[in-house]
């Protein structure tokens, strides 16, 4: 039949209308703040585009941030203020209205600030508003403010801040584009994620070279043309042996040291003396340097000198000095530092690190790159060219979490400084608004004396000390911070201590606290060591009066986490697709290498529950409390549109607000000038984000080039367009060394000498992690650490019914070779055991993992109940957590005296410190340990429908209405 082979006529609508209206704001599924387009039908999200203006992601979106969706619409979101009724823990709450809830927290807080404001800790989690919170916390003039940051990565921050002025991660950047080799260190797929994966996408293409260092081969290290599978701690020993090998191969760019870093500043010595190991100074403080012309003692910073970098000088008080060159190369010069001694430490073979070694000399200086740009140095030199060694590092927490993780990130910077390869064309570069002079001025505020009733702090509540008397401590050194932060156990703790909050408040060490406010932190998960004690803290009561021993806590949050049933007050956030929000350069901004940019989010929808975002909760509790900075001098409140009223009337100092872009009264500046009331419409037209791309003369030496320098003073990101010098030798280590030695008015108590002494090293250095010394390592074979997925950032993914699809539960990954030495198969279940607890859990085998170490994603693993998913979802009954097997102190000391698990100079949690040893579990139990009660999800708690599928409602032919009832995969 002629029919039947009649092809039908197909009609396919390629451009179907799929949404009525589209909105730009900025993605919150991860740290990196993408621009993204969501597509609206029906004031219904349709979709999230990336957005292809927006100089973070240019159009790219990964698969969280095509997820968002399912975020906004979450089973677990809070729907109303909660006010426990049931015991802690117990998830029984009332609800209660808005002005009921901030009565009562305003209330608290008044009496508290009146009576002594340290009594209130306010710690975040992985908020983008530190520059409000932080400024709360000043007005409202507690010192025990920090936000994630102690347990995150601070020791990448404070090393790079203390070194070179900037740092890794959103503060600096590759240069993609030129560099030639490339190395990566402890970089989970997440640190950062879509800026990153374009990034090699780039050095792919152009055929550049890209080594990862870490102890598993997945994500970033799986598309590495190689693998350095490294043991985990042992970063800097790998690191320094290149160090070694470059110094005695002569590959170090001297003149690049010269004239940027301090190697030839004069260090005194004079072992006994009071200034023993510090810098040899003129009358105005300047640093001096032997001049090689004049044969003389000269002013360092002096453009015209010819400074020496190696010798022994005398100086006019016959004491004798040499430069911190000499001192860096004594140290790397010796076998101890060498590649043999480094196998040994890394497990990475010496050949391998003398190949790599001369891999990297190679790239830096046969293919050096010349820009034919013009610019100016800092002493106002016509330079025709800029030179480049397109050598670029990058490292991350896998580097940060340890106790040596300070010293190993300064390695890292250091061997980028010998190479001459920082802001250089091909290297590491600064994103404004960095370089700051290392480390930048800001101390932290909170010292004796400086917290008072009804008293605004004078000054931020974190900062960057530089010797002791600038610690938070009194006369006897008893700390002043609840988390220790800025005290003898951990002085340069620039992010606070977050870890240990509930830990000291608990045992009202250094003092009693009244009230925990938190925000967005899982505290009572993912986020704090010792979880089974942490959760037995915040239940705990005083025996003698009844009450909890940490008396009242308040939570804003926009999910019902693990954290939420152990609060007394819960303040409902918002999505972040629901709020106002910025990106602010008084933060922690989005700028790239090539200039500098800001961004704000607005609500794309509006809740259609009782909650309300949290930075607005917060300017209205201020105002409640009557703080001065958010209220006006009849009391009324100052911003009373809420985040969006302070956002664009809000000055820091004049000029100077929370957005750069679209400033003055009409919108025709920026970075500083007037109030413009529209400021909020004109980054909405623009996509939600401002941009300013530098000349090019500005892109490269940024620490050294006079025209970006005296951009940076005009925008108020530094305080002089003078040149910041990088610091290979750290004086302020040292100050911290004297006092342990015996030196200055300000020494610490007897029990801390030995210990500020050994790791307050003016140079970088190397040693075991703590829990690898005292023979740890012999009973506890393995290193034990976590990666974190691509698909989830955090606990963020737990309640995503798409993302759980990728990851519902996790595995103890163990490498093959040694499984089978220690009778282990595929699929058993074993019990990890640390010096802390144990935990079971299965194991997959496999063979991109150094032998000694086993690892897990990270924060896969949800108590039953929580994020309202059903009890016996996968991830509580097979995922877990090794955070039960980490302790937040270290064993005790002879002393009794118990440190933090921390770096001791930063403070850092050190997470991927943990040693395990493993045990076959008995068959017959699939179910991982320990299984804590069932938290109640629905009971008393208002949360939302259990949404499982979403979307098909859009479709017009086959109409599907959304079900509720499942568990959201
Ligand atoms: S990388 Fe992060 S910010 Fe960017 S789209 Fe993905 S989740 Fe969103």
């Amino acid at each position: 039949m002629l029919g039947d082979f009649l092809t039908p006529q197909e009609r396919i609508d390629l451009s179907p209308q799929i949404a009525d209206e589209t909105k730009t704001t900025t993605c919150y599924m991860c740290a990196c703040r993408c621009g993204i387009k969501v597509h609206l039908r029906d004031g219904e999200i349709r979709y999230i585009e990336g957005n292809k203006d927006h100089p973070v992601n240019k159009g790219v979106l990964c698969g969280k941030g095509s997820a968002g969706i399912m975020q906004h619409y979450s089973p677990a979101r809070l729907t109303k203020p909660l006010r426990r009724v049931g015991e802690r823990g117990s998830g029984e709450f009332e609800e209660i209205e808005w002005d009921e809830a901030l009565g009562i927290v305003a209330e608290r807080m008044k009496k508290i600030r009146a009576d002594d404001p340290k009594k209130l800790a306010f710690f975040t989690g992985r908020d983008q508003s530190q520059a409000l919170t932080g400024w709360w916390a000043s007005q409202f003039g507690t010192p025990n403010h920090a936000a994630h940051g102690g347990f995150c990565s601070v020791n990448m921050a404070a090393a790079g801040l203390y070194t070179i002025g900037g740092s890794f991660w959103e503060f600096g950047e590759p240069d993609w584009d030129h560099t030639e080799y490339f190395m990566m260190f402890g970089v989970a797929e997440d640190h950062d994620s879509n800026p990153i994966k374009m990034g090699l996408s780039t050095l792919k293409a152009r055929g550049a070279k890209f080594v990862s260092v870490n102890p598993v081969k997945t994500g970033y290290s799986a598309i590495a043309d190689e693998w350095v599978g490294v043991r985990p701690g042992s970063d800097g020993a790998f690191v320094m042996a290149l160090i070694h090998e470059l110094l005695h191969a002569d590959k170090i760019d001297l003149d690049y040291l010269v004239r940027y870093t301090n190697a030839p500043w004069l260090v005194i010595k004079d072992p006994g003396a009071d200034d023993d190991g510090l810098f040899v100074r003129g009358a105005d403080g300047e640093p001096l340097c032997w001049d090689q012309n004049t044969k003389q003692i000269a002013d360092a910073r002096l453009a015209g000198v010819a400074p020496a970098v190696v010798g022994e000088y005398t100086l006019e008080d016959g004491r004798t000095a040499v430069p911190s060159f000499q001192l860096m190369a004594d140290r790397y010069l010796d076998n101890n530092y060498g590649p043999e001694a480094a196998a040994l430490r890394t497990g990475v073979a010496a050949n391998h690190i003398r190949r790599i070694a001369a891999e990297l000399a190679e790239a830096a200086f046969d293919k050096e790159i010349v820009l034919d740009v013009e610019w100016t140095d800092w002493a106002g030199r016509k330079q025709d060219k800029m030179i480049g060694r397109p050598v670029a590092m990058h490292a991350m927490r896998g580097i940060s979490a340890h106790s040596n993780g300070f010293h190993t990130c300064r390695a890292i910077h250091l061997l980028q400084m010998l190479l001459g390869t920082i802001d250089v064309p091909g290297g590491f570069r600064y994103k404004p608004p960095f370089p700051r002079p290392c480390p930048p001025p800001q101390k932290p505020a909170g010292k004796p004396g400086q917290v008072n009733a009804n008293t605004v702090l004078p000054g931020p509540p974190l900062g960057f000390p530089t010797g002791p008397e600038d610690l938070l401590v009194d006369e006897d050194g008893t700390p002043q911070r609840i988390d220790k932060a800025f005290s003898w156990e951990a002085p340069i703790s620039a992010h606070g201590m977050m870890h240990m909050v509930i830990t000291n408040a608990w045992k009202g060490d250094p003092y009693p606290i009244d009230t925990l406010f938190m925000f967005m932190a899982n505290m009572a998960w993912n986020s704090s060591m010792n979880l089974s004690g942490v959760i037995d803290m915040l239940t705990d009561r005083n025996p003698e009066t009844g009450d909890y021993k940490i008396p009242f806590i308040v939570y804003s949050d926009a999910f019902w986490s693990e954290t939420v049933p152990y609060c007394d007050i819960i303040l409902p956030d918002t999505t972040y697709l629901e709020r106002w929000d910025a990106v602010s350069l008084l933060d922690r901004p989005i700028c790239s290498a090539d200039g500098p940019a800001d961004a704000i989010r607005q609500p794309v929808v509006e809740p259609a529950r009782d909650v309300r975002p949290f930075q607005s909760v917060l300017i209205d509790l201020g105002a409640r409390i009557g703080l001065p900075g958010l209220t006006n001098d009849d009391g009324s409140a100052k911003y009373p549109g809420g985040y969006a009223d302070y956002l664009v009337n809000h000055e820091r100092t004049p000029g100077i607000g929370p957005l750069a872009g679209w400033r003055g009264e009409d919108g025709d500046s920026h970075g500083t000038g007037a109030v413009n009331p529209n400021q909020l419409g004109r980054y909405i037209e623009n996509g939600c984000f401002w941009s300013h791309e530098f000349p090019e003369n500005q892109r490269y030496y940024k620490h050294a080039n006079k025209d970006y320098l005296e951009y940076a003073a005009s925008m108020g990101w530094i305080g002089s367009s003078d040149q910041i010098v990088m610091q290979i030798y750290s004086e302020p280590l040292q100050r911290f060394r004297l006092a342990a030695r015996g030196h200055g008015d300000i020494q610490p108590p007897e029990e801390h000498r030995a210990r500020i002494g050994g790791y307050f090293d003016p140079l970088p250095t190397w040693y075991r992690p703590f829990e690898s010394q005292d023979g740890g390592e012999d009973e506890y074979p393995f290193f034990a650490i976590t990666q974190r997925p691509m698909a989830m950032y955090h606990s963020w993914g737990s309640q995503n019914a798409w993302l759980r699809q990728i990851h519902t539960s996790n595995r103890l990954y163990v490498n093959r070779t040694q499984a089978e030495l220690e009778g282990l198969e595929d699929d058993d279940w074993v019990w990890v055991i640390s010096h802390h607890n144990r935990i079971k859990c299965q194991i997959r085998l496999m063979e991109g993992v150094e032998r000694n170490t086993v690892w897990t994603w990270n924060a896969i693993g949800k108590r039953k109940g929580s994020w309202n998913l059903s009890p016996d979802a996968p991830e509580a009954k097979q995922g877990f957590l090794l955070n039960h097997v980490i302790s937040e102190l270290l064993p005790p000391k002879e002393s009794g005296y118990r440190y933090s698990n921390s770096d001791p100079v930063t403070g850092q949690a050190a997470w991927y410190d943990l040693r395990v040893r493993l045990e076959k579990a008995e068959p017959g139990d699939e179910t991982s340990q320990p299984q804590l009660d069932t938290l109640p999800s629905t009971n008393n708690a208002s949360v939302g429908e259990r949404i499982l599928r979403y979307g098909a409602r859009f479709k017009p032919k086959r109409p599907v209405e959304p079900q509720s009832g499942g568990d959201g995969a």
